[in-house]
């Protein structure tokens, strides 16, 4: 490796939250814009990157590579909150999945079909920028395995 201890110290702590020190993922600027309220709006900064904290009990939503922080105050919509959503743009929270896999649908599916088709809008409505598939699939197994265990 040719780059120095300050160059490595500083390519480790840019996606790392001021807050938490938990690792972020980098967000579509986009996604930043269409998220923030007004007053984060004010005080943001369009070319920096920012990263999405990935630690569920931080207050943290966004930080930025100058460590400029966004909290949950400063977001529209509910995340890392009992109730969230975990599909922004067809609205599927934890209990309406946990429903419609109890009820004999397959949300994975229609949303994954909504994704085929385009119709979803991930990185203007869901905080983290992307697709929910990889989250709703995750979720799906998880309280499957929590069922069978009784
Ligand atoms: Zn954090």
């Amino acid at each position: 490796m040719n780059i120095t201890r300050g160059e490595a110290a500083q390519l480790m702590v840019e996606n790392i939250c001021p807050f938490c020190f938990h690792k972020g993922n980098t967000v579509p600027i986009i996604t930043v814009k269409s998220i923030l309220k007004p007053k984060g709006l004010e005080r943001f900064y369009p070319y920096a990157q920012h990263y999405f904290c990935t630690n569920p009990a931080c207050v943290v939503i966004y930080f930025d590579q100058h460590e400029n922080v966004y909290e949950k105050h400063d977001i529209k919509v509910s995340v890392k909150d009992r109730g969230a959503p975990i599909c922004y743009c067809f609205d599927w929270t934890k209990e309406k999945l946990e429903l419609g896999v109890k009820g004999g649908i397959d949300p994975f599916n229609y949303i994954r079909i909504m994704v085929l088709a385009s119709r979803n809008a991930c990185e203007l409505l869901n905080p983290e920028g992307h697709t929910c598939l990889e989250k709703v699939s995750e979720f799906i197994k998880e309280f499957e395995n929590e069922d069978s265990k009784w």
